[in-house]
């Protein structure tokens, strides 16, 4: 999972880059990077680590200009290594091109292998660099005519952003898996994963790429090539889960309301008798909103997060897992002591952070636990770009909803149901729902 930047402004773009890069922080943990134009060359300051200990007055003082991209990324498992830190950056016929990608090609390996037997040497693990390899093949000098002919060949899901010394560019797949948006003010034009990244900057008239659009940013202002006949909307529904903010609009559809409204939906599904509503925070909070106001159970603060710890799902064992859940997620026994407890969550991978957090809530005095979960079993790995775990390592794939409960101790589990979570979109057939139905938009080829 990653989250791309990119923007053209009338004056230097440094500062601009790097708070939007905070405000998509939680796209992506483990590196964080930036492109700047300065008119003729492209310069790029990347590492390992958060947004804001990558960045300094120092290594920034150095460039300047006001075109560029950002990007942060997690990793997928075994890939967190430097030299796949985004952007990318290559010369292409003599001129200087950038790429950062949020998303995952289906048939990378398969062109990879293709290109590798043709003596193609590849620098990184990731499959920004084909993507970036293909546009620069297929450049002539025509930026548009290259992304365009590119994205004939890759298949899956993709919202990038391109740099060059004069331009930004944006584009995203055919079925618009990842978000991607673009705004623009009097100053400035930015293109970004999530509204929170342009909304920063104060801009506040912003709208979504188009599935298969390509736009492009340079000296004339903003240049639209759509592709609307062969778009055919996929968007992830996982995004308003739990992968996007809050205050994030994503195609004409706020996080935060699906949240709330999957909440109340829940309730209706499977209402429980209890004392409290606990939310599992902070992206069970709006649905456990949803959850008290539908119900009349009060709302509580049951659980107390430590903001420094990230998020504990990306961990690669499952030890630092557990440690992680109880580091980051406290009990408040004063709150939960004596009390029939409903705990809303997000979603259950593994099941790590349930069977644990059941555990604490009950030493902490909880009468009964009953979990509500605002989204249906995940029973099929995603390969769109959220890094989740092999078929075998959900929980939900391997046992019945009965048996889940049991393992991970509560008095009642339940799972909003799809029919329900479909009911929040304004179209059901525009998202891809493929971790809850195995219903795949583009099927990933066989290697
Ligand atoms: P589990 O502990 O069951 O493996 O994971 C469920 C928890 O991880 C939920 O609290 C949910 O908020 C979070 N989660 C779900 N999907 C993702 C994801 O793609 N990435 C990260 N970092 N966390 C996730
Ligand atoms: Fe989103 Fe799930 Fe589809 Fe992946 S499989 S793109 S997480 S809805
Ligand atoms: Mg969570």
């Amino acid at each position: 999972m990653s989250g791309v930047v990119a923007i053209k402004s009338n004056d230097s773009v440094v500062q601009k880059l790097f708070y939007s890069l905070s405000s998509i922080q939680h796209r992506g943990q483990d590196s964080a990077g930036i492109n700047i134009s300065d008119g003729s060359h492209l310069y790029r300051v990347k590492a390992m680590g958060l947004v804001n200990e990558v960045f300094n007055d120092n290594n920034l003082k150095y460039h300047d200009g006001k075109i560029g991209i950002g990007h942060v990324r997690s990793a997928p498992e075994g890939c967190n290594r430097d030299y796949n830190v985004e952007p990318l950056l290559s010369f292409v016929k003599d001129n200087e091109l950038s790429i950062a990608h949020d998303g995952n090609l289906i048939n990378y390996y398969g062109l990879k292998s293709k290109e590798e037997n043709n003596g193609m040497v590849f620098h990184t693990q990731t499959d920004s660099e084909l993507i970036l390899f293909l546009i620069a093949r297929y450049f002539e000098g025509d930026i548009v005519k290259a992304v365009r002919r590119a994205m004939e060949d890759i298949k899956g899901a993709y919202s990038c952003v391109l740099c060059m010394p004069d331009k930004i560019v944006g584009f995203r797949d055919y079925n618009g898996i990842r978000p991607l948006m673009i705004g623009f003010d009097d100053e400035n034009v930015v293109i970004a994963s999530e509204n929170a990244a342009i909304e920063i900057l104060d801009i506040d008239n912003y709208r979504d790429v188009k599935a298969g659009e390509i736009v492009v940013v340079d000296k004339d202002g903003i240049k639209s090539y759509p592709m609307d006949e062969k778009a055919s909307y996929k968007s992830c529904i996982f995004e308003y889960v739990y992968t996007a903010r809050p205050d994030a609009n994503i195609e004409n559809t706020n996080a935060y309301m699906f949240r709330r409204r999957s909440g109340e939906l829940l309730y209706d599904q499977a209402p429980v008798e209890a004392d409290l509503v606990c939310p599992v925070p902070d992206s069970g909070t709006p649905s456990a909103i949803g959850f008290s106001q539908r119900s009349g159970i009060p709302f509580a603060a049951g659980l107390v997060k430590n903001r420094y710890m990230g998020r504990t799902f990306i961990k690669s064992n499952q030890k630092e897992r557990e440690l992680a859940v109880r580091l980051k997620l406290n009990p408040q026994k004063s709150v939960i002591d004596g009390k029939r407890i409903v705990l809303v969550d997000d979603s259950i991978v593994r099941g790590t952070t349930s069977e644990k957090l059941i555990e604490r809530i009950r030493k902490a005095g909880a009468k009964e636990v009953h979990l509500r979960v605002t989204s249906p079993p995940f029973i099929n790995p995603c390969y769109y770009g959220v890094d989740t775990p092999d078929k075998d390592k959900l929980i939900a794939a391997k046992m019945s909803i009965d048996d889940i409960r049991k393992k991970i101790g509560a008095d009642s589990l339940e799972f909003l149901s799809l029919e329900n979570i479909l009911k929040l979109t304004n179209n059901p057939d525009n998202y891809c729902t493929a971790c809850f139905t195995g219903s795949y938009p583009v099927v990933k080829e066989k290697i």
